[in-house]
This record gives structure tokens, C-alpha cells and sequence, in this order.
């Protein structure tokens, strides 16, 4: 049977435990999931791509999963262009509570429009990530604020010497 190729894009400026949890359980739709770290994106990250795809490529390595079914690589221009570059036909999306929907359900149409051929498949966050985003947690490690419980060891680390800096 033909392995079923899926893309999991995001900014991932930091990759947070609700990222980790989607990827988790992106890998019972899919055989092979990518996550595509984008680089070309109207908001300013505080990590460049390739630093944010490290730190993905790091907690996957935490997470015990082989680089031959998970891989985090950066990518940039059209995300369907990538898809197709990839071999892939799924893109994952994490939904958390009412928020994120529209704006999901306008890239979910726009990209069926640009390529037919590529199903969004939509995760709904779990309850306890439901609340948990990027922006959150750059804006406690910020302050100062303890964010173990939101990210990795390394990625609490890495904010740890950004703000620090
Ligand atoms: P983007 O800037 O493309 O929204 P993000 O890195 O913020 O990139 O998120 C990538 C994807 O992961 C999006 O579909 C987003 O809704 C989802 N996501 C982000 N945080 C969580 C979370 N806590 N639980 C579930 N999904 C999430």
C-alpha cells in the first residue's frame, strides 16, 4: 500500500507540549509526518527557522521517535508546493477551542482550492493544551515566569537564554 505522507506546518516559535501532543497522535492518520517549520511568515519569530526546526528535531529525539517516521525540516514559499515537493497528501492543523476556526477553516478552503489533491486533517487540541500557545509562553518566559510545564527542558532552556540575552 502507498504510504501515506503528512505535513504538519506551523511557525513552532517555540514548539510547545500541545505541538508535541498533535504530533503524537498525528502518527496514527499517517506513516510518515513532517513538520514543516515555516520561514517565510508575516509575524516576526524570535528563533530564526532553522533554529526552531533544531529544537523540534530535538524534542522528537525526547519523545523516542525515529527519524524515518517524524522529521522537522524548515520550509518556505506555498505550503502546497512543499506538500507536493514531499510526496505528501494530508496537512495536520491542531484546532484549540472556539479561537482558532476561522482563521483554520480559511487556510483549510484555500489550500483545497490551490491543490485538491491535499486533505487538511484537523486534531482537536487535548483539554489540557486547549489554552496553550506560543505567544503565552514567550511572554512568561519574558517575564521571568516558569514555563516547564508548557515546553520541553531544552526549549525552557533556549527561552531561558533568549530573555536573558
Ligand atoms: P501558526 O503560526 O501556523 O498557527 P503555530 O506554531 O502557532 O503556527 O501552530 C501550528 C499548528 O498547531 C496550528 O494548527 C495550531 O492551531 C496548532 N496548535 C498550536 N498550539 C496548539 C495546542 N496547544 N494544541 C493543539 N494545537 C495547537
Amino acid at each position: 500500500m502507498k504510504q501515506r505522507i503528512a505535513i504538519y506546518p506551523g511557525t513552532f516559535d517555540p514548539i510547545t507540549k500541545g505541538h508535541m501532543d498533535i504530533i503524537r497522535r498525528a502518527l496514527s492518520v499517517c506513516d510518515k509526518l513532517i513538520i514543516a517549520v515555516a520561514d517565510d511568515i508575516p509575524k516576526t519569530p524570535i528563533f530564526a527557522a532553522d533554529k526552531r526546526a533544531e529544537m523540534v528535531q530535538t524534542d522528537l529525539e525526547h519523545m523516542g521517535l525515529g527519524k524515518q517516521a517524524v522529521m522537522a525540516m524548515p520550509f518556505s514559499g506555498l505550503l502546497v508546493d512543499f506538500a507536493k515537493e514531499q510526496g505528501a497528501t494530508i496537512l495536520i492543523r491542531g484546532l484549540r477551542a472556539v479561537s482558532d476556526f476561522e482563521y483554520e477553516f480559511q487556510l483549510a478552503n484555500m489550500n483545497l482550492r490551490l491543490s485538491p489533491d491535499i486533505q487538511t486533517v484537523f486534531l482537536p487540541a487535548s483539554d489540557t493544551h486547549q489554552f496553550l500557545a506560543s505567544s503565552m509562553v514567550k511572554e512568561i518566559a519574558r517575564l521571568g515566569g516558569d514555563v516547564s510545564e508548557f515546553v520541553s527542558k531544552n526549549v525552557a532552556e533556549e527561552l531561558k537564554t533568549y530573555y536573558r540575552d
